[in-house]
């Protein structure tokens, strides 16, 4: 009974109850449309309240996005850059592998991918270190025992938002958006490349390091405008060119995640159509720097909003393009998302209309199955499920005589939050 602490900066909102939402799934649905977007303020002051039995829970608004002094701070600690000595008798360990030799550049997100948690716990807006901050990791990486002059990765939660935000700050506080770039790339953001570029290139100028990579995964739908003076402007064909050029290591992966616009819209992803430009992009510099680097696409079955007719499609529109799918993930509900508030509850926390979720196993199975229409073992099945789904045009497709297709390596590591 006792009243909430108060704060003068801050106003509170109450949530439904959890009683509530243990016998209300759109309630709890709704619940989380709030959290996701107190979550996303440039200025957070909301306490979030939720009654549970009795008691009270308090969300406080989460801390302001950090300068670069702090960031850097925080960066520039002593760290050892090994493992917790505990595990020395346990032999190499697979993540620290991966990122032993990779530097972290900025932190936060501002896609806004449905099924991705960084947003909720690193934010929508994004925190840059400083280019002198960044250089003197990378020098120390070059003193490692074991350092061989290959950088793994200059990267972030998104590879290409480093030193991104609006232009207009004002604006930014007001916004509510989950994401700065879906469904369309926001007019106050400022998506200039050359701050990356300059990075890049001023890391691989180092003694001692041979070559920078780029791992992180990129949106390339920053990338893409048909617009050249602002391509020029933010240096977004000159990024792709020199990512391509100097620091993709033999396999560009990009993650379109799906091939339907319906699922898409749910994921907060960009269109295919982006991902068809990328490809032409990609294609186009190889040519003329006579490289042969491959570009590997990852998608993923299962998603809220994906049927298993959707994943026949994208099985064929893949196949299409010449790709043999290896690097694939089914859906997996992350806590704080808007994905798995579907998943769980059945409907989209925005519109709070129901929105079909693959939920048994067999479902699941099914949906990743498509993905290996080249799989011997699973020929019978696809005639069978196409000839159930009464799609005839896309059985000619899956079953005819495949082009070289692009296989992934298997050995290819995702590298997701
Ligand atoms: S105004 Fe634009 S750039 Fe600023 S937070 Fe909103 S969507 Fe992002």
């Amino acid at each position: 009974d006792q009243p909430l602490p108060k704060n003068k900066h801050w106003q509170a909102l109450e949530l439904a109850s959890h009683e509530i939402c243990l016998s209300d799934k759109k309630a709890f649905a709704e619940n989380f449309k709030h959290i996701e977007k107190e979550s996303n303020e440039l200025e957070p002051h909301t306490v979030l309240v939720q009654s549970v039995g009795k008691q009270k829970v308090v969300v406080n608004p989460p801390f302001p996005v950090m300068g670069e002094q702090e960031i850097d701070a925080v960066f520039d600690l002593p760290y050892t850059r090994l493992p917790h000595p505990k595990y020395a008798k346990r032999g190499p360990i697979p993540a620290y592998e991966m990122i032993r030799h990779s530097i972290n550049l900025h932190r936060g997100c501002f896609g806004g991918c449905s099924f991705c948690t960084i947003s909720a716990h690193q934010g929508k807006f994004v925190a840059s270190r400083s280019l002198k901050s960044i250089l003197k990791e990378a020098e120390a990486i070059t003193r490692m025992p074991d350092f061989k002059g290959y950088i793994s990765d200059l990267g972030g939660p998104s590879a290409n938002m480093y030193k991104m935000q609006g232009k207009d700050l004002s604006i930014c506080a007001k916004c509510k958006r989950a994401s700065c770039i879906y469904p369309s790339v926001c007019f106050n953001l400022n998506i200039d490349h050359q701050p990356l570029i300059d990075l890049y290139q001023a890391v691989s100028r180092l003694p001692g390091v041979k070559k920078a990579f780029v791992s992180s995964g990129i949106r390339y739908d920053l990338l893409l405008t048909a617009d050249k003076a602002k391509d020029r402007q933010y240096g977004l064909s000159k990024y792709l060119e020199e990512l391509v050029r100097h620091h993709v290591s033999g396999r560009l992966k990009v993650a379109p995640e799906h091939t339907s616009e319906r699922v898409l819209r749910i994921m907060r992803k960009p269109s295919f159509k982006f991902f068809l430009q990328l490809k032409k992009k990609f294609e186009a510099i190889n040519r003329k720097f006579g490289l042969n680097q491959q570009l590997i696409p990852y998608f993923i079955s299962s998603h809220p909003g994906s049927t298993l007719e959707d994943m026949a499609e994208l099985a064929a529109t893949t196949k299409k393009l010449g790709f043999q799918l290896e690097q694939v993930q089914d859906f997996t509900p992350t806590p704080m998302t808007v994905a798995t508030v579907i998943y769980y509850s059945g409907y989209h926390p925005y519109t709070l209309q129901p929105v079909y979720t693959a939920h048994s196993i067999d479902e699941k199975t099914e949906q990743n199955r498509f993905f290996f229409w080249y799989k011997k073992e699973n020929r019978s099945w696809i005639i069978r499920k196409l000839s159930e789904l009464h799609r005839p045009d896309l059985l000619k497709i899956l079953l005819a005589e495949r082009r070289q297709a692009q296989k992934n390596p298997p050995k290819n590591a995702r590298k997701r939050h």
